[in-house]
């Protein structure tokens, strides 16, 4: 069946040839926070060898807490964050989950949360798998 989903306005669609994906979770970076305008991302892991994505995508590479670049996908158009990308880890794309078409994001099942560190006082998630940082 795969995963897909797209942005506010539509111009931005993708698929994802996979049956779940690596990993559902939390971003707590304060990058997350800033990009979406909210207290974290919810990301969907995915190998980035299956994303198909079609329309005006634009990129905003910049330096995440972890020292490393991380480009940042956004609608050109409706300015949605559809996924990122992080250098260090290339086979990889985190897509923002609220992308996802809704029945699909009502069945994911988040477990980790990253960037713990970061995470602001008063979020009350406790996921199964926590990480001050990235997961080894
Ligand atoms: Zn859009």
């Amino acid at each position: 069946m795969g995963l897909s989903g797209h942005c506010l306005c539509k111009a931005v669609t993708y698929t994802v040839d996979v049956e779940a994906p690596i990993i559902t979770g939390y971003d707590h970076c304060d990058d997350c926070q800033r990009q979406s305008g909210s207290s974290y991302s919810l990301v969907v892991v995915v190998p980035k060898a299956k994303l198909s994505i079609n329309g005006p995508v634009k990129k905003y590479a910049g330096k995440a807490d972890s020292g490393n670049t991380v480009h940042r996908w956004f609608c050109e158009t409706c300015g949605s964050p559809i996924a990122h990308e992080p250098e260090a880890a290339p086979e990889i794309i985190a897509l923002k989950g609220g992308s996802l078409e809704t029945e699909q994001k009502k069945a994911l099942k988040p477990d980790t949360e990253i960037w713990c560190a970061s995470k602001l006082p008063f979020v009350q998630e406790k996921l199964a798998k926590p990480f001050d940082h990235m997961p080894q």
